[in-house]
C-alpha cells in the first residue's frame, strides 16, 4: 500500500516536472509563461511553486511516462488521465498546472487553470479543473500552500486564509509566507484541525466581490461554530481579489492592507448587515440593531463589547442602557 502511494507521487512529481519544463523552456508553453509574467508572476516564484503548463494534446503525459519506463500499473487510479474506451487520455490540457502539495510536500494533485487562446477560447471549459479525488488526493483534506506555509505561520502565530491559488502567490510574492487556500470550497473540520494545530489567529483575506463578502461571512460563521481560532477580517477594496489588488497597487499596498488593515469580526458584520437592510426604514433598523447585538454576544472582549454599544448607541440614538439590557436578554435566552 505503501508503496502504492509513493507510485502515484512518483507520477505526480515526474508530471510536475514535465508540465514545468513545457511552461519554462518550450514554445508550447510560451503564450502561457507570456500570460503569467503579464499577470506579475516572476520567474522565481514560477520556479518555486514549479507552476507548469498541460499542452493542448490528449496523449502527451502518457507517452512521457511510458519513455520514462514508469509501471503503467498505477496510471488509471493517478487522476491524471481519463479513461475512454480506446485507453487514457490526459485529464488536464491547455491548462496553467498548479501542483497540489500535501502536508509533506509531495505532490498529490493539481489543479489547472484553462489558457484562453484565439484558437483555444475553451467556452465550456471550467476555469479551473481540480484532480478528483484519489487514494491520495482528498479535497477535505488539502491546504493549498500548507507545507510552504507551516513555518511561518508558526513563526508569526497566524494564517492567512485567501480564496484562490493566484492570491496565495500574489501574497507571498508581497511577503506574506504565511498564506493557504481550499480547494475552491468552505473549510473541513479536518482542514480547521490541521490549522488550529500550528495557528491561534486566521485572517479572512477572501475576495471583495458579492461572492467574497458571502463566503467571508459564510467562513465567520463556520470558523466560530468549530474553532477556537482568533479571528480576523481583510475586507480587499473596489470588489478586487488580493491578486487583483496588488497588480494594481503594488505589493507595499496590499502589505499595509493586510497587516493594518485588518478588521474585527463585529466590524465586519456592522457592514455586512448594512448591505442587506434598508436603514432609512424604521423598523429594518431595529431589526438590523437586534441582529447586531445577536453578534455582540459572540464577542469575549468586554472593552470591545463596551465600545461597539457605544457606537450602536450613539448611531442609532438608542440608550446605552436598553441596549445592555437587551444584549442581557438575548444572552439568557441562548442558554434557555
Ligand atoms: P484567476 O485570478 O486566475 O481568475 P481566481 O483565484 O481569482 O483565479 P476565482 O474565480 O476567484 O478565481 O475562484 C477562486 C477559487 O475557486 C479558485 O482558485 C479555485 O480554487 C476555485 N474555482 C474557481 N472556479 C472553479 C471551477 N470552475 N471549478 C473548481 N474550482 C473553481
Ligand atoms: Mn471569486
Ligand atoms: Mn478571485
Ligand atoms: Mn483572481
Amino acid at each position: 500500500e505503501s508503496s502504492k502511494a509513493q507510485q502515484l507521487i512518483a507520477l505526480h512529481e515526474k508530471a510536475s516536472e514535465v508540465y514545468h519544463h513545457m511552461l519554462v523552456h518550450t514554445t508550447a508553453g510560451q503564450e502561457a509563461l507570456d500570460y503569467l509574467l503579464k499577470r506579475g508572476l516572476t520567474e522565481e516564484l514560477i520556479e518555486e511553486f514549479q507552476i507548469g503548463f498541460a499542452p493542448n494534446q490528449r496523449a502527451f503525459l502518457e507517452r512521457i511516462f511510458q519513455n520514462e519506463s514508469l509501471d503503467a500499473k498505477y496510471f488509471a487510479e493517478s487522476g491524471l488521465f481519463v479513461e475512454r474506451d480506446d485507453g487514457l487520455a490526459d485529464r488536464f490540457y491547455q491548462r496553467i498546472m498548479f501542483p497540489i502539495r500535501n502536508f509533506q510536500g509531495k505532490t498529490i494533485g493539481f489543479s489547472g487553470r484553462w489558457l484562453q487562446t484565439e484558437a483555444f477560447p475553451g467556452e465550456n471549459q471550467p476555469k479551473y479543473l481540480n484532480s478528483p479525488e484519489t487514494s491520495l488526493f482528498n479535497k477535505r483534506e488539502v491546504l493549498f500552500n500548507f507545507d510552504k506555509a507551516r513555518s511561518t505561520i508558526r513563526k508569526e502565530g497566524s494564517v492567512f486564509l485567501f480564496e484562490g491559488f493566484m492570491d496565495v502567490l500574489a501574497a507571498w510574492q508581497s511577503g506574506i509566507q504565511n498564506g493557504i487556500a481550499s480547494m475552491g470550497t468552505s473549510l473541513t473540520n479536518q482542514q480547521i484541525a490541521a490549522i488550529e494545530r500550528v495557528s491561534k489567529e486566521l485572517i479572512l483575506c477572501y475576495d471583495g466581490d458579492n461572492a467574497g463578502i458571502e463566503a467571508t461571512n459564510r467562513g465567520i460563521e463556520l470558523l466560530q461554530e468549530h474553532s477556537h481560532l482568533n479571528l480576523t477580517i481583510v475586507s480587499v477594496p473596489e470588489r478586487l481579489d488580493p491578486d487583483e489588488y496588488v497588480r494594481k497597487y503594488g505589493s507595499e499596498a496590499f502589505y499595509e492592507l493586510a497587516y493594518h488593515g485588518r478588521e474585527t469580526v463585529f466590524s465586519f458584520k456592522m457592514n455586512y448587515r448594512k448591505q442587506h437592510r434598508n436603514l432609512a426604514n424604521e423598523k429594518e433598523q431595529l431589526e438590523y440593531v437586534q441582529e447586531l447585538l445577536q453578534d455582540l454576544l459572540q464577542v469575549d472582549s468586554l472593552l470591545e463589547q463596551d465600545r461597539y454599544l457605544t457606537q450602536l448607541s450613539t448611531e442609532f440614538q438608542i440608550s446605552r442602557e436598553t441596549l445592555q439590557q437587551q444584549l442581557r436578554q438575548f444572552k439568557q435566552a441562548r442558554r434557555n
